[in-house]
């Protein structure tokens, strides 16, 4: 590997969150396992936890980290990988993953925080309460706005695949297991927009603590790609939050007309 390939490799994982690599040694990755984007073509393996020795097949050492972003990733291979997941603890208490549904053309993704009572016992996002509105939110803004848009033209995913017990919010490590595939599924679509649902969804793309109202109303970037950050349904369906319902809606026409004019 060179030194830029070695820098790109590194920069991928720190935008995954991940922060310890282990040194060791191991073959170098030759030329045609090197994706076009200058990730390694092999196959997805769990985050490291400890690298095993090997019996090194050159002298060269560089940084063991597993590879993340297979070449020609589809939505199907990334639901292949995750397979029946038990990376984390939340697949104890879950009853089905909810990988993401909607169009693979999607021009804009939804990312929520994670399955709740509903979506867990479907296997699909945003299916109660909060998935309710937020389709009215986006065909009823879609309608009123003359943009012939329905809730299966987009696609939603949340961070986390697996119900947090209790509905409480993921944890650090559960965020960052989980957020490989989530970056993986939004790598696949490439759509034109996203929009990050709650302050969950935009801490795991945008590594930030600040708030969604420090954040919502302006464009941010996940990967070049642009990025608004609103309130998440389940905060707009409680009583005492009128004045953020108008200001989610506000947002969800600035995206609606950048995507769809
Ligand atoms: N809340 C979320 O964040 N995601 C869902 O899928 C449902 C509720």
């Amino acid at each position: 590997m060179t030194k830029d390939e070695i820098r790109r490799y590194l920069e991928f994982y720190q935008d995954l969150g991940v922060k310890t690599i282990f040194l060791g040694s191991g073959s170098a990755l030759s030329a045609a396992e090197i994706a076009p984007a200058g990730l390694p073509a092999a196959p997805l393996s769990p985050l490291p936890t400890a690298i095993p020795a090997k019996t090194p097949a050159s002298d060269q050492t560089f940084p063991l980290v597993p590879p993340l972003a297979p070449a020609h990733d589809s939505l199907a291979k990334i639901s292949e990988d995750i397979g029946d997941c038990k990376r984390c603890r939340l697949h104890e208490g879950r009853n089905r993953i909810v990988f993401g549904s909607g169009s693979e053309e999607a021009k804009l993704v939804f990312v929520g925080e994670g399955p709740g009572a509903d979506e867990d016992e479907q296997g699909l996002p945003f299916v109660g309460r909060a998935g309710q509105l937020l389709t009215q939110m986006i065909e009823g803004t879609a309608r009123k706005e003359g943009i012939p848009l329905a809730r299966q033209d987009v696609y939603i995913c949340n961070v986390v695949k697996c119900r947090p017990p209790e509905n409480r919010t993921p944890q650090p490590d559960e965020m960052e297991i989980c957020g490989q595939f989530l970056f993986r599924q939004l790598e696949a679509l490439r759509p034109k927009a996203i929009c990050a649902l709650g302050s969950t969804a935009a801490k795991a793309l945008l590594g930030t603590k600040d708030g969604v109202t420090r954040l919502r109303g302006k464009w941010q970037e996940w990967r070049g790609i642009p990025l608004m950050v609103t309130y998440h349904p389940s905060y707009l369906l409680r009583p005492y939050n009128q004045n953020a319902k108008k200001e989610a809606w506000e947002d969800l026409k600035l995206v609606l007309h950048y995507v769809y004019d």
